[in-house]
């Protein structure tokens, strides 16, 4: 059978790749449109998971499935990593030596921790001493690490900003100080939060009410820390500005980069993220490629919310695009973030480009059941649930009720602080 005339090729297979092929299979007709996803490998991880598997409340095998599982018939997969895209020719070069032609391109690849990047941190003591709960290694090695610990200073540090899910530190931070006091040993733990912010979270609004839970729970906040290195023989990392703070245990959030093969087809800003139009996913450079989720450099958080809502519109627009027409679509910058706060509950946010998070109720107004901006149980179970959602309707593109653009019915501004 000869093969469609037009090919869009997709990179990664994460939360937003894998959605989006979904969404296009069943939307672009098979005579006409051939898909091609590249995966490095086969393997798709929950990633919320990790920060549970750290404290022993998920497992590995909860996490982490085949990434296959999730890609729809009809689709051609590919698992190789990708080396550089020839943006100018349209083709893909794979490190294997395929190269794939392509009409349109997605790139899909996300962001890495890189603790390559930060002098002293990938020494002896990494993912022991030193841990991180970004990756699934990370975060069993982490949790031996805190089955061990038995008092001292626990600093959890964030190195630089833009990261994924960047309230998960925050949450380390709120379910620590629940594990140490379910252990019987929170008296003999003291918890720092370093963060490079000058506050609690990137968001002011968000950043006051977080700002206040760290301070009730005794969690010491040390702001505005640029950090040159971790100097594991001393115990202790060290900003620019030549503050030392000493760690028993360090929990690391380690700068969080774009792929390399971005930087290599000279398509990424400094952390290797693609500029796009912040409404379209569009590149800036080049009609014919789009970059969706963390791979993009969107001005709202790195999250799986927003890979989702930002390809509910994406979908709609890329349509438009093959079709000749102008794009109908723009995307708000909505981001729904859970924030684990501990003792079974969790706080929820919700924002977008230009609004700050509100109060109020979500997803319906007045009902629920899910409560912004303030700790709730139901938050807490409506985060414990995502993961059934996110394996079972999310990833294979099923609508799952969730506006792409923020919903005002219903809520009002938090009082300042
Ligand atoms: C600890 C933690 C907690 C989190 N908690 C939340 C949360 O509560 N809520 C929330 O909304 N979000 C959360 N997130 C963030 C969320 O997981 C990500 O924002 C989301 O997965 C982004 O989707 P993506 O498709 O852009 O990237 P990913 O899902 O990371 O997928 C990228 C894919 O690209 C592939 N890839 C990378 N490079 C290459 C290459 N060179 N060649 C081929 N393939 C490549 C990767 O293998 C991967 O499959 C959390 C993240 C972490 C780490």
């Amino acid at each position: 059978m000869a093969q469609p005339a037009q090919h869009v090729v997709v990179l990664g297979a994460g939360t937003a790749g894998t959605i989006i092929v979904n969404k296009l299979r069943s939307r672009l007709p098979k005579e006409q449109w051939r898909i091609t996803v590249v995966t490095k490998d086969d393997v798709h991880d929950y990633q919320p998971g990790y920060l549970f598997i750290a404290f022993g409340t998920n497992t590995p095998a909860q996490t982490r499935r085949s990434a296959r599982q999730f890609l729809p018939e009809g689709v051609d997969v590919i698992v190789a990593d990708v080396a550089r895209v020839d943006a100018p020719a349209q083709t893909v070069h794979l490190t294997d030596g395929q190269e794939l032609a392509y009409d349109q391109l997605v790139i899909a690849t996300g962001t890495t921790p890189r603790p390559d990047q930060t002098p002293g941190m990938l020494g002896p003591d990494w993912h022991g001493r030193v841990g991180e709960f970004y990756t699934l290694d990370g975060a069993i090695a982490l949790r031996g690490a805190l089955e061990k610990f038995t008092g001292g200073r626990l600093v959890v540090h964030i190195t630089e900003l833009p990261i994924k899910c960047p309230v998960a530190p925050l949450e380390f931070a709120f379910l620590a100080d629940d594990y140490f006091r379910g252990r019987g040993i929170r008296d003999k733990v003291e918890i720092v939060y370093v963060t490079p912010l000058d506050g609690a979270f990137t968001k002011p609004v968000a950043s006051a009410t977080l700002g206040h839970l760290l301070a009730d729970k005794g969690i010491v906040v040390e702001t505005d820390f640029m950090i040159e290195e971790v100097d594991q023989e001393a115990k202790l990392i060290r900003s620019y500005d030549e503050r030392e703070i000493a760690y028993d245990q360090l929990v690391t959030v380690p700068l969080n980069m774009g792929a390399d093969f971005v930087a290599e087809s000279g398509l990424g800003d400094d952390l290797n993220y693609v500029p796009v139009d912040k409404h379209t996913n569009r590149s800036t450079a080049y009609d014919t490629i789009w970059a969706l989720g963390d791979a993009s450099d969107l001005p709202t958080s790195k999250a799986g919310s927003v890979a989702h809502f930002s390809v509910e519109i994406f979908v709609e627009n890329f349509l438009d695009a093959i079709a000749g027409r102008p794009l109908t679509h723009s995307f708000d910058g909505h981001a729904n973030c859970f924030v684990e706060s501990g003792g079974g509950k969790a706080l929820l946010l919700d924002f977008n480009y230009d609004t700050e998070p509100l109060t109020g109720m979500f997803p319906l107004p007045k009902i629920g059941p899910m409560s912004l901006l303030k700790e709730s149980r139901a938050n807490h179970l409506g985060k414990l649930a995502f993961r059934y959602v996110y394996w079972n309707a999310l990833l294979p593109g099923h609508p799952i009720g969730l506006p792409a653009h923020m919903m005002m019915a219903g809520k009002i501004p938090a009082e300042p602080a």
